[in-house]
């Protein structure tokens, strides 16, 4: 037996309205929002990711699914969905349109991690970009997308973290006093933050490992370091998120993983499914457009796990209407009723209804233990003298009663 590979899951016909009811929502909020979606490739250049994402992440150096294609090319499967956005919109001229350009995708991540609850090598994630708008209302937009699609899938009580990690100049002293904070610490400190300390000290203050994390309490703050235009954005987004009624906290631990972004980042966090809470991760990115080879365009936009939405909701009891079952099942109870029960399947379903039909030869009492289990609303019987009279025995599942039909009185009766 050939298992599933570690950290992928299947989603199986059971479970799979959960899905299309989470897809649902996602394409109404793209719709109240005015957004549009992008479809990019499952794989990407690796080149892209280097370069987008940044080679000092966790996600390039240590996750990334990459491998050599028979061309001999460096292939490497999304690990994030921005990056291969950011291509498409540079690559298909986008900026060319009326700016802004606001898109959502719905779209598999891989990522080579250790598969724990909250946490698979193959995750999906709904993301949105907002192109174009440098303006602190961006960023007050995207994250109101990301609350209204929570608010949609019925989890309410997520908390919101904001913060600003800056712009290259600001950080860039910033980055020195946190290397000086550090630096003094570094004994104490995991060996990825040892790591981190030249190349990315800003990462260490996400590090997820308890003695890292309490040095990282006592660090310096990046809102004492933030430039005076880097600071004005950061209140003007709190401005914006106070009009909107949107309760936050500013967090000087939220940093983000990824080396694309400037200013705002922020985070939904759930404290109903454990360690791993974060549901949603987002902020601007201004600097990556020029990064992977286009003209400058400021950007903002988040990404939000769906397996992880799904944990939340099923623990926090968010109701997910169940699908329905066969509006009617036919049951022939002859040779001959298979074949009538054939031509009415497919009169009834071109108008719309769903027909389940027997297609396995069962007995009469097995048939109706299955149209029970699958929910069906009626079944009719289809035996030798129903044929001969055109007249069929229709049951109602739901209060056991049954009557006798035309299958024009049945298309009537099951609108
Ligand atoms: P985390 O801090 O949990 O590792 P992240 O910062 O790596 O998350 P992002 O890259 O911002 O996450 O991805 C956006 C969202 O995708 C996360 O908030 C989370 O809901 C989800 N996500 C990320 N990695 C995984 C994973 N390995 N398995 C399941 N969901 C994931
Ligand atoms: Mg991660």
């Amino acid at each position: 037996m050939i298992n599933i590979p570690k950290g992928t899951k299947d989603v199986t016909p059971s479970e799979s309205y959960k899905w299309h009811y989470v897809e649902d929502k996602v394409r109404e909020v793209a719709e109240e929002f005015c957004l549009q979606e992008i479809r990019t490739p499952v794989f990407e250049h690796t080149e892209l990711f280097m370069r987008g994402v940044g080679d000092t992440t966790d996600i390039v150096n240590k996750e990334m699914y990459t491998f050599n294609d028979k061309g001999g090319r460096s292939i490497t499967l999304k690990p994030e969905g921005t990056a291969g956005v950011a291509r498409a919109f540079i690559e298909n001229g986008l900026g060319e349109n009326p700016q802004p350009t606001k898109m959502y995708y719905i779209t598999p991540v891989f990522r080579y991690e250790r598969p724990q609850a909250g946490r698979l090598r193959e995750h999906h994630q709904f993301g949105v970009e907002v192109y174009g708008s440098a303006t602190a209302q961006a960023d007050a937009e995207v994250i109101l997308i990301a609350r209204a699609m929570l608010h949609k899938v019925g989890i309410k009580d997520l908390s919101l973290n904001i913060n600003s990690i800056g712009c290259p100049e600001c950080r860039a002293e910033y980055n020195g006093a946190l290397k000086e904070y550090f630096g003094a610490h570094i004994e104490e400190m995991c060996s990825t933050c040892r790591e981190r300390l030249d190349k990315n000290p800003l990462r260490i203050l996400d590090c997820k490992e308890e003695g890292c994390k309490k040095i990282a309490d006592e660090a310096p703050v990046i809102l004492d370091y933030l430039c005076d235009e880097c600071r004005s954005h950061h209140e003007q987004l709190c401005k914006a998120l106070e009009t909107a009624g949107v309760k936050y906290t500013v967090n000087p631990h939220i940093v983000r993983g990824l080396d694309y972004y400037t200013r705002t980042v922020f985070e939904f966090i759930s404290n109903a499914i454990g360690a791993q809470g974060t549901v949603c991760g987002g902020g601007r990115y201004d600097g990556l457009v020029k990064q992977v080879g286009g003209k400058p365009t400021p950007a903002a936009g988040f990404g939000m796990g769906i397996e992880r939405l799904l944990m939340v909701m099923q623990n926090t009891g968010a109701e997910i209407p169940l699908p329905k079952g066969p509006d009617v099942y036919l049951a022939p109870l002859c040779e001959e009723g298979y074949g009538v029960s054939l031509g009415m399947a497919c009169r009834l379903r071109e108008k719309g209804f769903a027909v389940e039909r027997e297609i396995s030869g069962r007995s009469l009492k097995a048939q109706l233990k299955y149209a029970s289990k699958i929910g069906a609303r009626k079944v009719v019987f289809i035996g030798e003298d129903e044929i001969v009279k055109g007249i069929y025995t229709v049951k109602n599942m739901a209060d056991g009663t049954s009557c006798a039909m035309t299958e024009e009185e049945l298309t009537e009766a099951l609108k």
